[in-house]
């Protein structure tokens, strides 16, 4: 028998535990350990609330937890609650999937004004992030700013410009659902440093800004190259860029009360105002033969009393394991960080790609686990039980799946008219619910 904890619950975490369920059947157990009572990582707490086939992934990591071979063990944070050193002492191998929840800092004065927020917290804000559910981002303000050309930057961008009606069928929470419907918000920049062929947005995404019920999209046609050069973009970028060349051609509908406005070679300097965000100091920049952005002394302010900065993310560094600081995730040959201890998904290469490209990665990983320990063989190792007797030891209220279930339910019998389910937000709540002190 092996023994096998993976740390987070998140896509990369169920993908690890859905080749290692498949490679050793009933010759191994498998802990999926989060700090949450409530699973799936970004799939709850990150991805828009307004996209919600994507979510419906979470059917597949719903049979995963299934398997009469692993377990969810909810509520248990790794690192205060329990530490990595004690799990690699009664499993086999541990494998930490704890994604890249730390925003990365923009580095500029002004970052730490009131009404300055990181993509972490905005997006945990409107998803029920326990973190963030008070944040009470300030939209108060008719404009609004996002720093940053990926795919989180459009969701916190689009969710800004969305109305009420827009809202129904996602699960977005009450308070951001209310707050955003009293928003003042009429304009929101969007800052990229480079320009269009160097966004990482992706067709989909973008082009819903174009079917937007009171926002329309801005780009101005001249931050194109000539049109010949799309053609040596890879196919997804040049629908992309074909995407952007039609906003640039389309005149804002005058019926739309709000803009999105693309300002590409546009690089924030400093944020400004008066005990709060009110305005960013860009520098314009230009492509140097590199390819990089490099300013060209040209300076503007733009009016933002919400800015959100959306560049990225890292992993935060755990006691005793390796870790890359230049790139903000674990030290890691192809996943292995050390003898018994592997990383998969953003806490393995960082902050990109989709949910599925986590997939190879948990299989990847669990390849590796059974090179290293063939399925039949025997580790001698206590694993769960010796987890719960621990857990037990310090009085942590460890959740399952069917706990899960429970406060899956509830939250959906207490769902807005239009919207899937209406989420708790606090892990005292989660606990509640299952009729439990906490
Ligand atoms: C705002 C946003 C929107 C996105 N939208 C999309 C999209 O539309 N489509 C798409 O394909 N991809 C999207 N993604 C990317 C996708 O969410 C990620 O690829 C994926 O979630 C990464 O998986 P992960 O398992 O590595 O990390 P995560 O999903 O972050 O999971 C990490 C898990 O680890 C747990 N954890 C962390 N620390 C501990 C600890 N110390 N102890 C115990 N548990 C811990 C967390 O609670 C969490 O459950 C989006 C990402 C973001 C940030």
């Amino acid at each position: 028998m092996r023994h096998f904890a993976i740390v987070g619950s998140g896509p990369a975490g169920f993908y690890t535990a859905e080749a290692l369920a498949k490679d050793y059947g009933e010759n191994a157990r498998i802990d999926i350990i989060d700090r949450y009572a409530v699973p799936y990582g970004l799939i709850r707490f990150g991805v828009a609330p307004d996209h919600q086939s994507l979510k419906a992934v979470a059917k597949r990591y719903d049979k995963v937890a299934e398997s009469d071979n692993v377990r969810l063990v909810g509520n248990v944070t790794v690192g205060s609650d329990v530490g990595i050193e004690e799990l690699a002492a009664i499993y086999d191998a541990v494998i930490l999937a704890i994604g890249a929840p730390h925003d990365r800092k923009l580095g500029i004065p002004g970052e730490d004004l009131p009404g300055v927020v990181g993509s972490a917290g905005f997006v945990g804000w409107y998803n029920g992030h326990p973190d963030f559910a008070h944040l009470d981002p300030p939209l108060d303000g008719t404009h609004a700013a996002v720093i940053g050309n990926g795919n989180v930057a459009l969701d916190c961008a689009r969710i800004l410009s969305k109305t009420r009606d827009e809202f129904q069928g996602s699960d977005i929470v009450g308070h951001a659902f209310d707050a955003l419907d009293r928003a003042a918000t009429r304009t929101v920049t969007i800052f990229g440093r480079r320009g269009p062929h160097q966004i990482a947005m992706t067709p989909k995404e973008l082009g819903e800004l174009g079917h937007l019920q009171a926002a329309s999209p801005i780009v101005d046609p001249a931050d194109f190259p000539p049109l010949e050069a799309d053609e040596a973009l890879e196919p997804g970028q040049r629908k992309s860029i074909t995407i952007l060349r039609e906003f640039a051609a389309t005149a804002p509908d005058p019926a739309k009360p709000k803009q999105m406005i693309f300002d590409f070679f546009a690089k924030p300097l400093r944020i400004e105002g008066e005990g709060r965000a009110e305005r960013v100091i860009v520098e314009r920049t230009r492509l140097d033969d590199g390819g990089r952005a490099v300013g060209t002394g040209e300076t503007y302010e733009v009016p933002a009393s919400l800015v959100v900065s959306a560049i990225g993310y890292s992993t935060p560094p755990m006691p005793g394991v390796a870790y890359d600081e230049a790139h903000g995730h674990f030290l890691n040959d192809h996943g292995q960080i050390s003898d018994q201890l592997y990383c998969v998904g953003w806490a393995r290469r960082g902050p990109t790609g989709t949910i599925g490209t986590n997939r190879p990665d948990g299989y990847e990983v669990a390849a590796q686990v059974k090179a290293a320990m063939p399925p039949g063989s025997d580790g001698g190792k206590a694993g769960g039980e010796a987890l719960d007797a621990m857990l037990r030891e310090r009085g942590v209220e460890a959740t399952s799946f069917d706990d899960w279930r429970a406060i899956e339910r509830a939250e959906e019998a207490q769902a807005r008219p239009g919207s899937p389910r209406e989420k708790f937000v606090r892990p005292d709540e989660w606990l509640k619910v299952l009729g439990r002190p906490g």
